[in-house]
């Protein structure tokens, strides 16, 4: 067993309202400067719909992640490495700047003068490429945001395959719900052996970077993350990407989507994870790779990992984070959150919760009476198959198409909504607990601590970083792994042939 550490972020799809400050804080901190102006490191997306950059889940458009190969092993989906060499002056799989969009401001200077006018004045749109004023503004970053444009548009998006879409195009049927992106953090990245410079690494606490000094700009690592999560800086011809805000966590603090997230949906926490695992479980058979990755996941109460972990150097303050972690307990012991598309298979380390939605039809005022008050000997399974979102468009994209866990991990929810409301409207102090979804009273208690009502320290357990895992990892480190000492990844990646030796 060799136990690792990552900080990992659960979010609450159920508490994000889309009010966007995530990305305009993250836009305000990380990427306000030239040649970054379409990249939105932290990006909210309204689904069913395209996405950005649009149709980014499109992975034989893309190539992006890893597929299994006859082996039982992995592989990049761009091919190997001399495919990936061969492709350095011409990439195919790269998105355009149509497939994102073309930045624009507004000429507001145009708004103020000393001129009468007739008329209100107005201020035009310009390219932040061309710097030429713009006939008219034609797509964004948010462009399909609640719901707007045609049900059309929104088909496009692959979580819907194999769901009848019938109705969805009627406002009463329709459905939506926001789906805030940012670097997943992976365990087994795609962007880390796509690159020919070996400038993207893992630090200790689990944070992806791209070290600026050693990047050449072959942009393979674009084409190879499949959430599309790294961004070209046409300006610095560097690749950039999300940093988790890295000089908050060595602090102590979250990073700054999470601290100014509206919404307070938004969780982060330590976990301890065996590495060893790593090559096996990316490779596990697609209906597995959810559990498997829980699997992965060790239990940091259990006095054998403490003991191991401790014998490993991991740090004590490590080790009680972890067991107070928020998201330990979404990702692992509750099981309600899940990673954002497993089946590209990098192990992602943002996992979401999925969000409730109304029923599908209206109810009668007879029906809404029985539905409220019947809380003890309702069939939780049968709500959340009456649920407007369907189960399998959680499935495709959280659990690899399996709708099996969603339906299980919303029954959850829906069961706590119960036990709370026996709680505190009827007065009964234990309420019944489906058993058959195996959580406890106590459990049931502490979720509704966290997903209802949670402060900020219950939100964030960050432990601050000892100094030499700091700063000086941007600019000196020498590139793939997880750290100096412990090549374990790059062994892997060098038994894939996947990239340049050093
Ligand atoms: S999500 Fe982040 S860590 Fe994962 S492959 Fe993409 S850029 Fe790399
Ligand atoms: S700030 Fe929070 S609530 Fe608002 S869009 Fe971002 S994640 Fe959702």
């Amino acid at each position: 067993m060799k136990i690792k550490t990552q900080i990992a972020m659960v979010l609450n799809l159920d508490k994000c309202i889309g009010c966007h400050t995530c990305s305009v804080t993250c836009k305000n901190v990380w990427t306000s400067r030239k040649g970054m102006e379409y990249a939105w490191w932290n990006n909210v997306e309204t689904k069913p719909g395209p996405g950005y950059p649009k149709k980014w889940e499109d992975q034989d458009k893309y190539r992006g992640g890893w597929v299994r190969t006859k082996d039982g092993s992995t592989t990049l989906r761009l091919g190997n490495r001399p495919k990936v060499m061969s492709q350095l002056f011409s990439n195919p799989y790269l998105p355009q700047v149509s497939d994102y969009y073309e930045p624009f401001t507004f000429a507001f200077s145009s708004l103020k003068g000393k001129r009468r006018l007739k008329t209100p004045p107005s201020a035009r749109p310009f390219s932040m490429i061309t710097g030429k004023q713009m006939d008219k503004v034609k797509d964004g970053p948010n462009w399909e945001d609640d719901l707007a444009g045609t049900f059309d548009e929104r088909k496009s998006d692959p979580n819907l395959n194999g769901i009848d879409t019938q109705g969805f195009e009627e406002f009463e049927r329709t459905f939506m719900f926001y789906v805030p992106r940012l670097c997943e953090h992976c365990l087994h990245p795609a962007c880390i052996p796509s690159c020919p410079s070996g400038a993207i690494y893992k630090r200790k606490d689990g944070v992806v970077l791209i070290n600026q000094d050693r990047c050449r700009g072959w942009r393979q690592c674009v084409s190879a993350c499949p959430y599309k999560k790294i961004y070209f800086n046409h300006q610095r011809m560097k690749s950039e990407k999300c940093v988790f805000c890295y000089p908050r966590i060595e602090d102590g603090q979250p990073t700054v989507c999470s601290e100014t997230c509206v919404g307070r949906m938004r969780y982060l926490g330590v976990i301890l994870y065996d590495a060893e695992k790593i090559d096996d479980y990316a490779a596990a058979d697609e209906r597995e790779l959810v559990s498997r990755q829980r699997e992965m996941i060790l239990d940091p109460n259990d006095p054998t990992v403490i003991a191991e972990a401790e014998r490993q150097g991991i740090s004590h303050n490590y080790i009680l984070a972890a067991q107070k972690s928020p998201t330990y307990k979404m990702m692992k012991e509750w099981a309600i959150a899940f990673p954002l598309h497993p089946e590209y298979r990098t192990l992602p380390m943002v996992w979401y919760v999925p969000a409730m939605s109304p029923k599908k039809e209206k109810l009668s005022e007879e029906e809404q009476k029985a539905d409220s008050s019947n809380t003890t000997e309702m069939d939780y399974f049968a709500k959340v198959d009456d649920m407007r979102i369907p189960a399998q468009y959680f499935a495709n994209l959280l659990t690899a198409g399996d709708p099996q866990p969603i339906r299980q991990a919303l029954a959850k929810l829906v069961a706590l909504r119960a036990f709370m409301r026996r709680k505190t409207v009827d007065g009964v102090e234990h309420p019944d607990v489906p058993e058959a979804l195996g959580l406890s009273a106590e459990q049931y208690d502490d979720m509704y601590r966290l997903l209802a009502i949670a402060n900020y320290e219950d939100r964030f357990v960050i432990p601050s970083a000892p100094k030499q895992q700091g700063s000086h990892h941007f600019d000196e480190r020498t590139g793939l792994g997880f750290d100096d000492e412990e090549q374990n990844f790059v062994e892997g990646c060098k038994r894939h042939n996947l990239f340049a030796g050093r």
